[in-house]
């Protein structure tokens, strides 16, 4: 297991955020993950990076700040953590973050408690965020898994075997295998991707039409001059790098103002620590009118009105249900994963890189062209087997693009 760690490593630092020659690297780990974190510095090195900042965190410690911490004092970000998040903007430093979350974590943390700090936090080190969401920046998010996270997806496991079981599968998904170059065996699955956004680059669609049997009939119109993106990213420096290792999708922007009908979730969201599940959205004229979720109703409301731009769409994605991630039929419980296997919409944030001349757009022309700004951008599934989509033309004209889940037009 521990050279098939190295390979992941491998592939997370020279392909994921394809670390270059003399370049700081900031890899953002849980604490639990240390021995990852190790390789992950080691291989950053080899790759040329000219020092590597290793900030660790724990979900433990976060669930404590949040239960017993006074919201003033959290919702306070140290000047001495401005200064440092300065320093990072100066050195133009490449990203990499690791997720192992602990789900269900924070079920009993009042959402609207996170929602503030996590508010006030991000006003604060705006500057900082709009250099991670710039081209000047590379970055990337890897899996670990944890035994709390790895015991929801196999209930019926040891922690021991359930650990093992999710880690094989994490590795599976990120083409990290035993009997191939794993850096080899990804970059020609993103090629792959590639030739899907050039033909939906193309056809140039105005409008996708989803329909399944389990209730989804929505139009999704596409802003003028969107351009479908995935796998793989170019910086402004020309170096090529994959933001989520793994990855399936191919995703654009939608038109703000030109979403109609009603989209049934797949998939349970695990949002703030809440798993939603079992909802449906209505939107007219782009904006959710209705909505409800059988379980974790509450956690669906606050996303919903996080602030003026979560209750419109910034992203529509589409993944085959053939994907890897699928046909394993694991449910991983977790947006990185489980986005993977399935259509998914986005309510919040669009990325700029989905249109033409979009980087370092004000918020105001972003608006003008009917691309969605918010604080949040929270990915949920809606793909299944028997999804269609329809794209129409300016010219009127439909084509298929999906059936029956998979991809139509290659
Ligand atoms: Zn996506
Ligand atoms: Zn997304």
């Amino acid at each position: 297991m521990n050279e098939l760690l190295k390979e992941y490593a491998k592939l997370a630092i020279r392909v994921g955020a394809n670390v270059q020659k003399g370049k700081l690297l900031v890899i953002n780990c849980p604490a639990s993950c240390y021995e990852f974190a190790r390789l992950l510095v080691e291989e950053a090195y080899l790759a040329g990076a000219k020092s590597v900042d290793v900030n660790f965190s724990d979900d433990g410690v976060s669930h404590s700040h949040y239960k017993y911490g006074d919201i003033e004092e959290l919702k306070k970000v140290q000047n001495w953590q401005i200064e440092r998040l300065k320093h990072y903007v100066d050195e133009e430093i490449i990203m990499l973050a690791v997720s192992a979350p602990t789900p269900g974590l924070m079920a009993d943390i009042d959402p609207k408690k996170m929602q503030e700090v996590s508010i006030a936090s991000s006003m604060q080190t705006m500057f900082f965020r709009e250099y991670q969401g710039s081209p000047k920046c590379q970055w990337s998010i890897v899996a670990m898994p944890t035994i709390p996270w790895a015991k929801k997806v196999f209930p019926n496991e040891s922690d021991e075997v359930a650990y093992n079981k999710l880690l094989e599968a994490i590795l599976s998904a990120s083409r990290v295998k035993a009997d191939q170059d794993s850096v080899e065996a990804w970059n020609a699955h993103v090629d792959s991707i590639s030739k899907h956004n050039e033909i939906l680059n193309k056809f140039n669609f105005k409008t996708l039409h989803f329909k399944n049997a389990k209730g989804t009939d929505l139009h999704v119109g596409l802003v003028e001059n969107h351009i479908w993106c995935g796998g793989d990213e170019v910086s402004s420096e020309g170096v090529h790098f994959n933001p989520n290792i793994p990855t399936e999708e191919t995703f654009t922007c939608p038109d703000k103002y030109r979403v109609d009908g009603v989209v049934y979730a797949t998939k349970p969201l695990n949002y703030a620590g809440n798993l939603i599940d079992g909802f449906h959205l209505r939107f007219e004229n782009g904006k959710v009118v209705e909505y409800a979720a059988e379980n974790a109703n509450e956690a669906l409301k606050s996303l919903i009105e996080y602030d003026e731009g979560s209750c419109y769409l910034g992203e529509v994605a589409l993944v085959e249900h053939d994907s890897p991630i699928s046909q394993s039929g694991i449910l991983f419980m977790n947006t990185l994963f489980d986005e993977n296997a399935s259509c998914h919409l986005a309510l919040g944030r669009c990325y700029t890189i989905n249109i033409k001349d979009g980087n370092g757009k004000s918020k105001e022309e972003l608006e003008a062209l009917h691309c969605n700004h918010s604080m949040t951008h929270v990915d949920f599934m809606f793909g299944s087997e028997d999804m269609e989509v329809i794209g129409e033309t300016y010219n009127g004209e439909m084509i298929p693009i999906m059936k029956n889940g998979n991809f139509c037009i290659d």
